[in-house]
């Protein structure tokens, strides 16, 4: 088959189309058949190599993915050949006391797809069969590929960490990008006002399409924190979810109220930066790490999105031969939206450039239309 490998770690070049070995599923796991794979930054983290972690080569990159099941393993029955599905790609021991209780994000030898195991920009991977769920019924591939682990860690971070209740004040940094749109989404819903972040006027216009309240331009706003206390009537938003790091970090203790929470679960512009202790606890504030989420809230997170009918949003859809093409618009922070790889190539109702922005993918609004077509 087909696949995404690389052989050593570095810049774009190191990613090759090749061929590889189909896998074969052993008991517990399935094999499916990919029909769409989303991307996500970790998969650049994963390229680039972190220190003292070696991975075994050729290694597929993804993590997120829909297909049909072709085979299920020894002792699996609750999923079955033909079966349209989604991957969670959260792996765990399911031994370990955060297991048992539940915690599958927490576990001590927590990894992703992708990254802990070859992953999903091939033309089939095999999966746990206990990180395989029913895909929703109103969501077409594509679409249903950009969800697993933008819209589980935004769920996590909203519902579970942060603990946001209907009436809420939400601010998030840097909307287009995935985990950024899920959590607005997923807090509209929730019944929260939200206000986004972006340097660009046409992400903050279309953010306004999915619900965003207040939108403030950080490019050419001189102070974001004031910016943001003008719009609270000087009080502070009450959650900051924030994927973007050390560039948002001290803006956030000043933009959030008293007792405020701020979420962390990524580092865009960088890891590092310097904590205002007094600022901490004068404001009594709390901040959190979180990485994806428990198989519980995947479920809920999944149960979220039928029963509202949401539509993730996908920012472009790319045959899997042009992963680099796909990770260069990624990696130049281009996207509003996922970005999703289809190894059986892309329909040609989707092949119509957007002519406003310039860019040279594949129209937006096609792909939402595409999206409902094919999920009737
Ligand atoms: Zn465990």
């Amino acid at each position: 088959m087909k696949a995404a490998v690389i052989f050593e770690n570095g810049d774009l070049e190191c990613i090759k189309f090749e061929e590889v070995p189909s896998p074969v599923p052993g008991p517990g796991e399935i094999l499916l058949d990919v029909h769409a794979a989303a991307l996500n930054h970790l998969d650049i983290w994963v390229r680039r190599g972190r220190p003292g972690v070696e991975l075994p080569v050729p290694h597929i990159l993804g993590s997120d993915a829909a297909g049909v099941v072709l085979e299920a393993g020894e002792g699996v029955d609750h999923v079955r050949p033909g079966d349209a599905v989604l991957i969670n790609p959260g792996l765990s021991c399911g031994r370990c006391e955060f297991c048992r209780r539940g915690e599958q994000s927490e576990c001590i030898s927590f990894g992703i797809v992708g990254m802990a195991r070859p992953g999903t920009f091939a033309e089939r991977v095999v999966a746990p069969a206990m990180n395989v769920f029913a895909k929703p019924s109103h969501l077409s591939m594509t679409e249903a590929a950009a969800l697993p682990l933008a819209y589980v860690t935004a769920w996590r971070m909203l519902m579970s960490r942060a603990r946001l209740r209907p009436g809420e004040t939400v601010l998030i940094h840097g909307i287009g990008g995935g985990v950024a749109l899920a959590g607005l989404q997923l807090a509209r819903l929730a019944g929260a006002r939200v206000v986004v972040t972006s340097s660009s006027d046409d992400k903050l216009l279309r953010a306004r399409e999915f619900g965003a309240d207040d939108c403030v331009n950080y490019a050419t706003n001189p102070c974001l924190s004031e910016a943001i206390r003008d719009l609270t009537g000087g009080r502070g938003v009450d959650i900051v979810l924030d994927t973007v790091g050390a560039a948002t970090w001290s803006e956030n203790f000043k933009a959030v109220r008293r007792g405020g929470r701020i979420v962390h679960c990524g580092v865009t512009t960088g890891a590092e930066t310097t904590v205002n202790i007094s600022q901490l606890y004068w404001n009594h504030l709390v901040v959190m790490g979180s990485t994806m989420g428990s198989d519980d809230e995947f479920r809920q997170m999944l149960a979220a999105v039928s029963a509202s009918r949401m539509r993730p949003v996908v920012d472009s859809i790319y045959p899997l031969n042009r992963v680099c093409e796909a990770t260069l618009r990624m990696e130049s922070g281009e996207q509003f939206g996922k970005i999703v790889l289809v190894p059986g190539g892309v329909p040609d109702a989707l092949n119509k450039p957007r002519a406003e922005s310039g860019f040279r993918g594949h129209n937006f609004e096609a792909v939402q239309e595409a999206g409902s077509v094919e999920a009737e």
